[in-house]
């Protein structure tokens, strides 16, 4: 059975100002579509076919890995965000974070270093570890935190090809659109 995505929980032009429709037309038609081509191409005929996506991450490396982990990372990335969000975190991860780093200015200002410093292509996260803890984790380039036991709360694509139709090389004013459009409802629904 060949892999499948939903279409995006929103139009193409509902994020703007903040992310163009056309960033949102490349990155969903030509980049998620494209990792999921090529991720149905190689298990074709195979017995990774009828794997769930979340077992193929866990256990497949290469270029395998790469198609279905950053076929999971751009679905779970659409949801992180969502037009009429953004602001300030509410309910419990809004307790989770102020426990954690005392404010969301100061869990803001420590996922933007994360996320500035995440060399080259990859993902900035909040994950929950193992220990039921919060943590903002990077990965390279496909990188999922599932593979080291985290559970993913959101994410922040900084592969340029997120931002560089809007904000050209600039990954803080990326961030900052994120910030205007981050998803708390999703973010609580993983906690
Ligand atoms: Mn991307």
């Amino acid at each position: 059975m060949a892999f499948e995505i939903s279409d995006l929980p929103y139009s193409k032009d509902a994020l703007t100002p903040h992310i163009s429709a056309e960033t949102l037309e490349f990155h969903f038609e030509k980049h998620h579509k494209g990792y999921l081509g090529k991720l149905n191409k190689a298990v074709e005929g195979t017995a990774d076919a009828e794997k769930s996506l979340e077992d193929l991450i866990k256990s497949s490396k290469g270029g395998l890995f790469n198609n279905a982990a950053q076929v999971w990372n751009h679905s779970f990335y659409w949801n992180s965000m969502g037009p009429g969000k953004g602001g300030e975190p509410t309910g419990n991860i809004a307790t989770a974070i102020n426990d954690k780093w005392g404010s969301f200015e100061s869990f803001k200002e420590e996922f933007n270093k994360v996320a500035a410093t995440t060399f080259g292509s990859g993902w900035a996260w909040l994950v929950k570890n193992s220990a039921g803890a919060l943590e903002i984790v990077s990965t390279s380039n496909a990188g999922n935190p599932m593979t080291d036991g985290h559970t993913p709360i959101l994410t922040c694509d900084v592969w340029e090809h997120a931002y560089y139709i809007d904000h050209r090389n600039s990954r803080p004013a990326h961030l900052e659109s994120f910030w205007k459009l981050v998803n708390w409802d999703f973010a609580n629904s993983n906690l």
